[in-house]
């Protein structure tokens, strides 16, 4: 069960300890993912191909799927689960729709203009992750703003289930987003291959998704040596509930259970001003847990989660941004005058009815987010995350006029005196 701390007995380097999050260093793990990305480097699909046999028991004779297996496999979807997709992919796309924004052009004096434009990334790859089970909601998270964005070419990795394809709900992704061809690769080979290219796999500039520790380690290590960036660094999946006196504790448990479903090092933390919310959140994990399918897994997070008891909703606020969680819940009817507390959180839920689960599905929000305290310096996938801005800037005889002393002074106060000639020779002319 859960451990209870009082916020006010804690010291400031128990708090710290409290909320630091086992980041992964595992030299055994680093040491097989080398061992994957020199492979498919040196042998590129040969290496693809016999990883699929060794780790997903698959002899796949073509690497990817073309549109008309994908097409055949989609069109097995049943109707309510379709449904269930459209629903979800048509807010996601609002949402993220809605990102598209364009800046002004602004005069910094006269003379002299400078504005920003954004371009698509214009080779992305996308791990859906696909060893326990396969996700179509995180195909929507990062296919969506992809295609909004105008990635002209997006490569979509995902382990090959037993018969060396994918299931129906991918398949119908990805007839949804446009995507021809899903590449039936796992793992940190995935990632290799996206990031050095093969015959087969295209090279990407970044690389998205979530996935297991092969699969992170991996983004970590192709980001130094193959000049692919990645979408964020990433950790096990969290959510921290911040409840008052006017929370539901069957609806608390229900969203800490949720979190701790994902995987034993995932972490449930509750904060909560009332130690009536407390005990019987307790009671309810409990009555919950019994009849869960994944009660063994989701057990073991719960007993790497605490509870933290608070004397006011401050406090709360206080904990939730030194922990800076990937998910923060605000189970109370007093949500609105804690929004401008909330200093770091990659995704907020607030009030009694909106779960966390709403939002790794279907509500239109992203659910790629900061884990591990990230938060504090990342923000989650966005449209903006496929995008690059660039700068421009034009400068006219007045504009020169205007500034040109500026630089001479500056250029020549660091000794470049190139810089300043520069403008010398324009301004002479
Ligand atoms: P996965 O797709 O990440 O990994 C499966 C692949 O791992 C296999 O295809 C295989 O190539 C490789 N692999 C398996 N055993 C290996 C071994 N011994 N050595 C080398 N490679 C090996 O699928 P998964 O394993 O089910 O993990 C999915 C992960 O994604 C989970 O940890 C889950 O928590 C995470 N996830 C996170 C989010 C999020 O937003 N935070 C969302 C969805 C999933």
């Amino acid at each position: 069960m859960m451990k209870i701390y009082s916020y006010k007995e804690l010291t400031e380097l128990e708090i710290t300890n409290l909320c630091l999050r086992q980041l992964e260093d595992d030299s055994s793990i680093l040491d097989r993912v080398t061992q994957i990305v020199e492979q498919v480097k040196m042998r590129g699909d040969a290496a693809l191909i016999d990883y699929a046999q060794q780790f997903d028991q698959v002899a796949l004779t073509e690497l990817y799927l073309s549109e008309a297996e994908i097409e055949r496999i989609a069109a097995t979807i049943p109707a309510a689960e379709k449904a269930a997709i459209d629903t979800a992919y048509a807010n996601i796309w609002a949402f993220h729709a809605a990102q598209a924004n364009t800046e002004d052009k602004l005069e910094t004096m006269p003379g002299v203009t400078c504005w920003r434009e954004s371009r698509p990334i214009s080779r992305v790859g996308l791990y859906i992750p696909g060893g326990s089970a396969v996700l179509p909601s995180t195909f929507l998270m990062l296919g969506i703003p992809a295609v909004l964005a105008g990635c002209k070419e997006i490569v979509v990795c995902s382990p090959p289930q037993k018969d060396g394809k994918t299931n129906c709900y991918l398949a119908y992704c990805a007839v949804k987003l446009g995507i021809k061809r899903i590449y039936m690769i796992g793992g940190a080979q995935a990632v290799a291959a996206m990031a050095y290219g093969t015959a087969s796999v295209p090279k990407v500039y970044k690389i998205f998704g979530p996935g297991n520790r092969y699969v992170t380690q991996a983004k970590q290590l192709i980001q130094s040596s193959s000049m692919t960036a990645i979408d964020m660094p990433a950790g096990p999946s969290e959510v921290l509930v911040i409840a008052d006196e006017t929370a539901n504790p069957a609806f608390i448990a229900s969203d800490l259970l949720a979190q701790a479903e994902h995987g034993a090092d995932s972490q449930a933390i509750l904060v909560a001003t009332s130690s009536e919310i407390v005990a019987e959140t307790l009671k309810q994990i409990e009555v919950q847990l019994a009849v869960l399918p994944r009660k063994e897994v989701t057990e073991k997070a719960i007993a790497n989660s605490y509870v933290v008891q608070v004397d006011n909703l401050e406090q709360a606020m206080q904990f939730s941004n030194e922990y800076a969680p990937e998910h923060l819940i605000l189970a109370s009817s007093r949500f609105e005058q804690l929004i401008p507390l909330i200093e770091h959180a990659g995704s907020v839920f607030l009030g009694n009815l909106t779960p966390e689960s709403a939002g790794d599905y279907a509500s239109g929000t992203n659910h790629t987010l900061p884990t591990s305290g990230f938060a504090k310096a990342y923000s989650g996938v966005s449209l903006d995350s496929f995008l690059k801005k660039i700068t421009f800037q034009h400068i006219t005889t007045q504009g020169l006029a205007n500034i040109g002393s500026t630089v001479e002074v500056l250029a020549a106060a660091e000794g470049l005196q190139a810089h300043k000639n520069a403008i010398t020779i324009r301004l002479k002319s």
